[in-house]
């Protein structure tokens, strides 16, 4: 009989796409801490007074009761210890020695460095240019949503089995509504994206959607750099608020109309940049 493979179906996290919720910005995060991992950082807080041989009362007991003059990291668990000291030392499989040394930093432990540490997972490049602090927080939120792909475009609801009446783009309504169509491919994304482009003196859109992530790679050093990021956050986000004012309300924006909200929001964010903080390159920008 042949062997039948299992898929294992995908949980509601996943297909909502929260598993990178729970993670730092620089990880492709949103800064939400995942509880069971965090509590367990926050309980590596007395692996490091112990180990590191504190002046607490709570931490000579613990010497005299249970370790007897044994470092922790090679203490071995007997079995008449108490529930907590034993949930405590079992920990140790999860958090390691080297983990915890390498989150200490002049003679503190830092538990945020532990805690990105215990996710084990790669930098996102990206990111210094989706959280770039020129942008306005609501830009920034949906420019990250956009780049996880995360927003819930037509294609991504069908995925979650709603049916749709149509699953064509509400703006063109040409072709097949996703997030490389309507941030890229839309005529009226491609038309934003040429007249910012003429006043900002570059290009701010990648072409393809699959090269979001790799153009995005930098931090944005000077405030060229940052204003090109800023706009790309406005346009993002006014495309996007304008194809759900199209879906609920059956209104449109015109091209000029987003261009200048586009200039309006630069603008109100570049004059409140503080004057005495700035150097050479961008002091002469102004
Ligand atoms: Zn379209």
């Amino acid at each position: 009989m042949a062997s039948q493979t299992k898929t294992r179906a995908p949980s509601v996290k996943e297909k909502w796409g929260l598993c990178c919720v729970c993670l730092p910005k620089s990880l492709g995060g949103i800064r939400f801490k995942e509880g069971s991992k965090w509590n367990k950082v926050l309980l590596a807080k007395f692996f490091w007074v112990i180990s590191s041989k504190q002046y607490i009362l709570w931490v000579k007991w613990v010497d005299v009761i249970y370790l007897k003059g044994q470092n922790f990291w090679d203490y071995k668990i007997n079995s008449d210890v108490s529930w907590y000291w034993r949930k405590l030392v079992n920990l140790k499989a999860i958090i390691t020695r080297d983990e915890l040394e390498k989150a200490v930093k002049k003679n503190k432990l830092n538990l945020r460095n532990l805690y990105v540490q215990m996710l084990n997972k790669e930098r996102v490049q990206f990111a210094n240019v989706v959280w770039c602090n020129l942008a306005l927080p609501k830009h920034r939120f949906i420019l990250w949503q956009a780049t996880m792909g995360h927003l819930l475009t037509r294609d991504n609801l069908v995925h979650c089995h709603l049916n749709l009446e149509s699953v064509m783009c509400p703006i063109c309504d040409m072709q097949q509504e996703n997030h490389g169509h309507l941030f890229l491919n839309c005529q009226f994304a491609q038309q934003v994206r040429s007249i910012v482009a003429v006043w900002l003196g570059s290009d701010v859109w990648p072409v393809k959607f699959e090269e979001w992530s790799s153009w995005m790679i930098g931090r944005p050093k000077g405030l060229k750099q940052k204003m090109a990021a800023t706009a790309l956050a406005a346009s993002i986000y006014l495309i996007w608020w304008n194809r759900n004012n199209c879906l609920f309300n059956f209104c449109f924006m015109t091209v000029d109309r987003i261009d200048h909200l586009i200039k309006f929001y630069m603008k109100a964010r570049i004059v409140r940049l503080p004057m005495a903080k700035m150097k050479g390159k961008d002091l002469a920008f102004f």
